[in-house]
């Protein structure tokens, strides 16, 4: 495919170090240098330092766990928004050198640089070591950096040492030729294979075939545990092993996106960089602290439903559903008392995450706790979700429910955020009102107010009939002098089925 012709590619990936808690040291220097650990909403590690992982802290470790091994450890909940802002500042400094970004994780992205030697008056190195020093610079966080003539190979350059790491795999060391066809469970160890002593010899230090012999197969960006135990049962251990297997054994044994995979493995360009900026939230978080703390399990819900509104409202403006929430209390002590739960379908309706916290919310509420902070997160986002048709009619009410949710977006998009709400929201919005709204079930609206004059407050409702209908008056322009506060209270769940 070209190597040593022309130009090969120069594709980087830049991966962030312990992320997470990166970003947290970098937003507080004075935990530099300290066993930080993210994850206290969810209750296990999400991302740590490298201080704490040489202490033993691993990612999914629970809590407690974590306090055995590290006690000084200091336990943060994840800020998903605050990492989603790190992250597009460093897809910016990295489209300083280059377009060709993709914008693969929060943490993660690959940038093609191919060609820009010249313009740059730099080499491959250099450009990828000064992308690296700015982002370090800029972000203070470090990266890892691996420059390869492909995506797979510069996945595996940027693992190769981590953190602050740098490795160039270079093109020209592609694995050469086929090996001869081996038959199906003889195994793919050149010993094996030949007998010969000169394959037993291992490839030179920093030649490909030396970084791919250093890989497990399941150390593959694409290689999952199914794919790794199937090649593990023929023998095929390393990445090595599998770039020495011959076309037609790979095409025989193995599917379409592993041939590509296996094409890369060998040096060849292969999977192009997807150059669509995406708005890649693994999860969306929210969160609210509010003082003085309370006990009032009706205001505690209240604030878990706002929480669940902000976070769905984000979802659906980035056209994002999750099947999986987590929500937690936070006590004025500092203890997390949490739960995640896998939802029966995918959902950016913050009223079907309503239904879930309502129903566990007594598992982390204890009366004689005062709490000071609530969050909700959506998990495992996906831009397509199968689409689930069920026999009960959930699948009907869920597409009605979204077509209220539509116009309830189209009238914050209007009149501003809150201008609707769902009504077991409301003590969340209005602290110190006495007014008494219905818990859940129902959506609450006002309409833009004159400030000059007093509002004269109007109830409507509780009413039959959609909200679609309904939002169209209430959004009617008001008539002149009209100083009407138009309260809108609509049984949501009642009108949708
Ligand atoms: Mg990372």
């Amino acid at each position: 495919m070209g190597w040593g012709q022309g130009n090969p590619r120069a594709i980087l990936h830049i991966d962030g170090d312990g992320f997470f808690a990166a970003c947290e040291v970098a937003l507080n220097p004075s935990l530099r240098g300290k066993c930080v650990v993210t994850g206290a909403e969810r209750g296990i590690a999400s991302a740590m330092t490298y201080e704490a992982k040489a202490r033993g802290v691993k990612r999914g470790m629970p809590l407690h766990e974590i306090r055995r091994v590290c006690p000084e450890a200091i336990i943060l909940p994840a800020n998903h928004e605050t990492y989603s802002i790190f992250a597009v500042r460093m897809y910016a400094i990295v489209r300083r050198y280059t377009s060709a970004v993709e914008e693969y994780g929060i943490d993660e992205c690959f940038a093609d640089i191919t060609g820009l030697r010249r313009p740059l008056h730099m080499t491959y190195e250099e450009i990828a070591r000064a992308v690296k020093r700015d982002l370090s610079n800029e972000l203070g966080i470090t990266f890892s950096v691996g420059l390869a003539p492909n995506k797979v190979l510069a996945k595996i350059g940027s693992k190769w040492q981590k953190p602050d790491g740098f490795t160039h795999i270079r093109a020209q060391d592609r694995v050469q030729g086929s090996r001869p066809n081996v038959p199906f469970g003889t195994g793919g160890s050149p010993a094996v294979l030949h007998g010969k002593v000169k394959s037993c010899t291992p490839p030179p230090e920093g030649t490909l075939e030396y970084f791919l012999s250093h890989t497990p197969c399941e150390k593959v960006w694409g290689i999952g545990p199914q794919t790794a135990a199937l090649l593990a049962q023929q023998h095929v251990m390393t990445a090595l092993d599998l770039a020495r297997k011959d076309e037609v054994w790979v095409k025989r044994y193995l599917t379409k996106p592993h041939h590509e995979l296996w094409r890369e493995l060998r040096g060849e360009f292969v999977l192009p960089l997807n150059l669509e900026a995406k708005h890649n939230y693994q999860s969306i978080q929210k969160t609210q602290t509010f003082s003085p703390p309370s006990n009032d399990q009706s205001f505690l819900l209240s604030e878990l439903s706002k929480n669940c509104e902000n976070a769905c409202s984000r979802a659906r403006r980035h056209k994002l559903f999750t099947r999986k929430v987590s929500f937690f209390l936070k006590t004025q002590t500092f203890r997390y008392r949490w739960i995640e739960v896998k939802l029966s379908h995918y959902t950016a309706l913050p009223t079907d995450l309503m239904k879930v916290v309502q129903e566990n919310f007594s598992k982390l509420f204890r009366t004689g706790e005062q709490y000071r902070t609530t969050g909700v997160t959506l998990h495992d986002l996906t831009d397509s979700p199968p689409v689930q048709r069920d026999l009960f009619g959930a699948f009907e009410a869920t597409t009605k429910a979204s077509k209220v949710f539509e116009r309830v977006d189209a009238l914050c998009a209007r009149y501003g955020k809150h201008i609707i709400s769902l009504g077991s929201s409301f003590s969340a919005l209005h602290p110190h009102s006495n007014e008494d709204w219905p818990l859940s079930g129902y959506i609450r609206g006002q309409s833009s107010v004159n400030s000059n004059s007093h509002p004269e407050t109007r109830l409507l409702g509780p009413t039959s009939g959609s909200l679609a209908s309904k939002s169209h008056a209430f959004t009617r322009p008001q008539l002149k002098g009209e100083t009407i506060r138009q309260h809108l209270v609509i049984p949501l769940l009642g009108s949708v089925q």
